[in-house]
Formats: structure tokens, sequence, C-alpha cells
């Protein structure tokens, strides 16, 4: 790591007690994603910028190091927000973890000036995700999953699983686990098809090709991204795109839509009624969801258009279309194809099925175990408080703060990275706010929201 920019300075501290010794930490955090990791550098600046005891935090992450959708870390790709929405700046504008210092501590803020982009690639976020990661000495006990959360008397129990398995006792808890892959009902995943988030593992391990042939079903940027990857990796294979639309649309970047993203969009979407919420994320979910950057759109039109003037075609395009079957069988999988418009079908013989066919948002129950009964329902997900405190019928102690799955609740940014930077510090502060008040966490009723239990 090149840190020479930051030598002068000690990182500020997370550590304290481990939740296993005589007295609970003040958060474990479940996962360390970029949410956590947000959190994790939202509690060192806090704890550097007060006096009296520091905030204490622990994370248990699954993974056996730190990684971000490194499945999908695809050459040519790039970040779908600015830089500057990096996990610190929107807060924190002189923070040490920037993108910024990130880029001065490599010797490149001069040669990223020059570039002239607000988009970095993905691989370059990963490595300042890393390095953020390395640079704020958060405690992370790797290759260790949450499985159940209990509260007993004023904390929590956590059960964790793996590595770092036991019981860690907490004031409060951050659920920041993510997403998680959807596959199509039709399908039965194997070494031959699989979802996209696992591609490059995946395609690392497939059988050897005999038919020259990939299908990628959907028609989001992470199907876009694949059938490009595809098409320029396996230079002797067709790639056949399969999705319902009639062709890749556009993902709309313009300045006003981008302001669905806005810090102040969450205050709004939170106090909007259910109903208006709902026609908010129609509004605008071409911001996000099952659209395509442009020059994408346009650098796979190019070499399906070159492709026809040559007449060596690889590259196809099934729009209004849609996979009926798929199957596996052993040395390769039969994709049926139906076209809408006409009702005719075509079988698909290929080496790989990829299916980009997005994600499920996040599912409680795996993390919090019996405790995922007592959360209250609001709007198809759970209620959570405009500070991202789940509402359990039960009054508790400490809190279950969510970052992630609060889509229905705080809108489109909520499974972003958009909103880490802000939404981290107002975590941060509503917890230092609940210790350093008498009575601890202000206790979050169902009673308040007269919404009906979640079962699970
Ligand atoms: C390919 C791809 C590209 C993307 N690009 C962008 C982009 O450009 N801009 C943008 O804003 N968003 C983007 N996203 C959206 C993405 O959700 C966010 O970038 C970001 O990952 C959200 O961070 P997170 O920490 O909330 O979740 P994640 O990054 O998913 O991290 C969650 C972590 O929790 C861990 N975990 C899960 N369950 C447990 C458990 N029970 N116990 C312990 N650990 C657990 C997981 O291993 C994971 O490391 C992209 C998503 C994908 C898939």
């Amino acid at each position: 790591m090149n840190d020479s920019a930051h030598t002068h300075q000690q990182p500020p501290t997370l550590r304290g007690a481990s939740g296993e010794g005589p007295g609970p930490v003040d958060v474990l955090g479940v996962g360390f994603g970029p949410s956590n990791l947000g959190l994790a550098i939202a509690a060192a600046e806090h704890n550097a910028a007060h006096t009296g005891p520091p905030l204490t935090l622990r994370f248990a992450e699954r993974q056996n190091r730190f990684g971000w959708h490194t499945g999908m870390l695809l050459p040519r790709t790039t970040m779908q927000i600015s830089f500057l929405k990096d996990l610190v700046t929107q807060r924190n504008v002189h923070s040490r973890y920037s993108f910024l210092s990130y880029l001065a501590a490599q010797g490149r803020l001069i040669d990223f000036v020059n570039h002239q982009t607000f988009f970095p690639t993905r691989h370059e976020f990963h490595d300042y995700l890393e390095w953020a990661a390395r640079t704020v000495d958060a405690d992370v006990t790797y290759a260790t999953t949450a499985t159940g959360v209990r509260p007993v008397d004023d904390h929590f129990e956590v059960t964790l699983a793996g590595a770092g398995a036991g019981v860690v006792r907490a004031r409060n808890v951050v659920v920041s686990t993510g997403l998680s892959a959807r596959l199509p009902e039709y399908v039965t995943p194997s070494a031959r098809v699989f979802h996209n988030h696992d591609l490059l593992g995946r395609l690392a391990e497939l059988p050897t090709p005999r038919h020259g042939r990939f299908v990628v079903l959907g028609a989001g940027q992470s199907a876009a991204e694949t059938v490009e990857y595809l098409h320029s990796t396996y230079p002797g294979a067709e790639v056949h795109a399969v999705f319902a639309k009639y062709g890749y649309s556009p993902a709309d970047d313009s300045p006003y839509a981008n302001r669905i993203f806005d810090p102040s969009a969450v205050d709004d979407f939170h106090s909007s009624t259910p109903d208006f919420r709902r026609r908010l994320m129609s509004y605008h979910r071409a911001t996000n969801y099952s659209a395509v950057d442009l020059p994408l759109i346009e650098e796979l039109y190019a070499r399906e258009y070159a492709e026809r003037v040559s007449g060596e075609r690889r590259l196809f395009m099934h729009g209004a279309s849609r996979a009926l079957r798929v199957d596996d069988r052993g040395d390769g999988v039969v994709v049926t194809v139906a076209h809408e418009p006409t009702g005719l079908t075509e079988d698909l013989l290929c080496d790989g099925v990829v299916c980009a066919t997005g994600f499920h948002q996040m599912d409680l129950g795996t993390v919090l175990g019996d405790l995922a009964a007592d959360v209250v329902a609001e709007d198809g997900g759970p209620a959570v408080t405009r500070d991202y405190r789940l509402v359990t019928r039960a009054a508790t102690e400490g809190s279950i703060f969510l970052q992630g799955g609060t889509e229905h609740t705080h809108g489109i940014s909520s499974s972003l990275l958009s909103n880490v930077a802000v939404r981290t510090g107002e975590i941060v502060r509503a917890i230092a706010r609940d210790r350093d008040s008498s009575g601890g966490a202000p206790a979050v009723r169902a009673a308040a929201h007269g919404t009906e239990a979640l079962g699970g």
C-alpha cells in the first residue's frame, strides 16, 4: 500500500471492547461491504472529533477478505456514480478516506485530473475501497456469518458462524448484508448455468466449451456488460442476448433525474405516503433498473452492425423474447427461446447460460433468525424509521439499523453507494446520541406505526 500522504497522521481508532468480554460493544456490524466500511469510517471520524469514551464497533463479514462484487470486476467497466459519491465526501469533505485522498496516496491525483472523468473504472474503485478498508483500522472478523440476533436485557446477542464462531454482545446491530442474486424460477443452477454475480469465478470453472455459444438472460447494465465481456473474451463463440424488452434502453443519468439519489430525497421519500413513494419509484426506475449506459448500448450495436456487414455473425439480440426452458444436459445446455410477437421458438445449444436477472432485496430472516418474526411490516417490507432503525413489536433497549433493504421506505438509493457517506453519519449520530442520553436508545415500538407483523 502506498499511503505516504497520511504517514503523519494516525488513523482514528475503532477498537475497544470485543463484545465477548465484560461489556457489550456499541455496534456489531453485519457485513463489511461499502456500507459498513462507510460506517466504520464515520465512527472513527466521530471518535476523533469527540471527547469521552469512543464508540466501539466490531464487524462480521462472510467473505474471506474484503471484496466488492469481485465476480463482476470486468475490464472496461466503469462506475455508474461520480467518484464524489465515495464513502465520505458528501458527509465530510475534509475526510482522509476520500477517493481523492486515495488518489493522492497512490501518486495518481494529477493523472486522474487529466483523465477528465467523474467515473473511474470499477477496478480502480475496488482498489479505493480496499485501501479504505485497510486504512481505517476496523475490527473485522472475515469468513464469519451472522445467523441470529436475540435481544437480551439491555443488548443484543448476535450468533456468528464460521471462522469467528461464537456470540457477540452488542448494544446495537447494523445490518448491511447487501442484495442476493435472483434466478428465474425455471432455472436450476449448475456449473454451466449461473447468475452473473459470480461471472468471473464461474467462467474460470466452466467445463470445456464444446458448442461455441453462450446465452445471456436480462436487459440491465450487468446483462449488457456480460454480453460485451463474453463477446470480447471468447472470440470464437456466439453470444445470444435474450430479453423481454424490444432493445436495451438507456439509463437516465440526466441531472434533474439524478436528484432522486440526493440525501434530501431520502427525507422526501420517507415522509411521502406509500402511494406516492410507489409513484416516485416507477417514475425513476430507469435511473437504476433494466437500464444500460448509452455508450455500452452503442458499442454493442456497432459490433453487431459490423458483423452484419462482414457476414461473420457472433452477436445476436433476441428482443421481445423470453426463455421458456433452460435444460442442462451435462455436455451442454439447451435454452428454448420464444419470440413473443410471433410465438416462434428456437433451441439454442450452448456452453453456458448467464442469468443477469437481478437481485432480491436484503433477506432479513437469514441474519435475524427468529427475531425476524417480530419485525413490523410496512408496505411490503420491514417498517424502518427515518434514522434507519428497524421497528419490532417488542421494544428493545438498543436498535437494529438497516443499510439496504429500505427501498420502500427510503427510496432508490437504499441499495446503492449514492448515500453511504451521509447515511452512515446519520446512523453514527443516532447511536452516539442514544448512548449519551441517560435512558439509552429510544425504544422503537410497533404501536407508533400501527402496522402488522412481518412474520419472518
Ligand atoms: C456488479 C455491480 C456493480 C455495481 N455498481 C454500482 C455503482 O456503480 N454505483 C452504485 O451506487 N451501486 C452499484 N452497485 C450496487 C451495490 O449494491 C453497491 O455498490 C454496494 O455494493 C452496496 O454496498 P453494501 O455494503 O450495502 O452491500 P454489499 O456490497 O453487497 O456488501 C454486503 C456484504 O455483506 C456480507 N454478508 C452478507 N450476509 C452476511 C451475513 N449474514 N453475515 C456476514 N456478512 C454477510 C457480504 O459478503 C458482503 O460483503 C453495483 C452492484 C453490482 C452487483
